[in-house]
């Protein structure tokens, strides 16, 4: 699998796109930052939005994006936004919900509309474009998932933002993750505000996988917050038994 990396910052700031990664140029996991990292063509290619929670830096560019599909007058084109129930009623209730956006759910029409919401069940795997993919929940502060993808022998785990979250390494003990996709936002120095907002630090996150049975084998940090990058950075290389990387915009991972 083919994972490029369109947003992987926890703030939005010039040179630092919000959260997105894209599976297979088809599949999208979160939609913080796509519109700015897509020209038009490579956005009308995409078909599926994995949603991990309905925080805004997860969310904000469903819109913009399902703006420029119509716009581009393809009116075959259908992008089908997944997430737990909880996050599919707070993206209708307060996302496209024909106040602060078009509600592109009914738009043309409800039969075939650009946007369909459709609500997946936790611990359900369901298949998609060749992958296995399955809801786990994970710790934050609104109700939220991460995502285990598997393609043949290949297995990746996507975790959103998430605090602590030990139930959900007990879920995943028994699988050798090829990758861990796994927020990072805080320094340790900072500790008390991951822990209230429901975050990560580098002591957090390792303490925290511990619970896994077997270390994965690659480790991608994202959702640092830019202003700390440096500290988080030099808390990370303290502990030397992962092999871990720090993602960019624009890294294409290739798992
Ligand atoms: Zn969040
Ligand atoms: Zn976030």
């Amino acid at each position: 699998m083919k994972v490029k990396v369109l947003g992987s910052s926890g703030s939005d700031l010039p040179g630092h796109n919000l959260t997105s990664f894209l599976l297979d140029n088809t599949i999208l996991f979160d939609a913080g930052g796509v519109t700015n990292s897509l020209n038009l063509k490579e956005q009308q290619k995409i078909k599926y939005i994995f949603i991990t929670h309905a925080h805004f830096d997860h969310i904000r560019d469903i819109p913009f994006l399902a703006d420029n599909i119509i716009i581009s007058g393809n009116k075959k084109l259908q992008i089908k936004v997944f997430s737990i129930h909880e996050v599919i009623e707070d993206i209708k209730k307060h996302l496209l919900n024909q106040k602060l956006w078009p509600d592109f759910t009914v738009i043309p029409n409800e039969q075939d509309s650009l946007i369909k919401l459709e609500t997946i069940n936790l611990h359900q795997s369901f298949e998609i474009e060749g992958f296995k993919i399955t809801a786990l929940p994970v710790n934050h502060t609104v109700p939220a998932v991460g995502y285990f993808i598997q393609r043949g022998k290949k297995f990746l785990f996507y975790t959103g933002d998430t605090g602590p979250t030990k139930k959900t390494w007990e879920l995943l003990s028994n699988v050798v993750l090829d990758a861990l996709i796994i927020e990072c936002s805080f320094p340790d120095k900072m500790r008390r505000i991951a822990k209230m907002t429901g975050h990560l630090t580098p002591s957090l996150l390792f303490k925290d996988i511990e619970n896994l049975k077997f270390p994965p084998k690659k480790i991608y940090i994202t959702h640092l917050k830019p202003f700390y990058r440096k500290f988080i950075e030099r808390d990370l290389q303290k502990n030397k038994n992962y092999h871990l990387e720090i993602l960019r915009d624009g890294d294409i991972l290739v798992i």
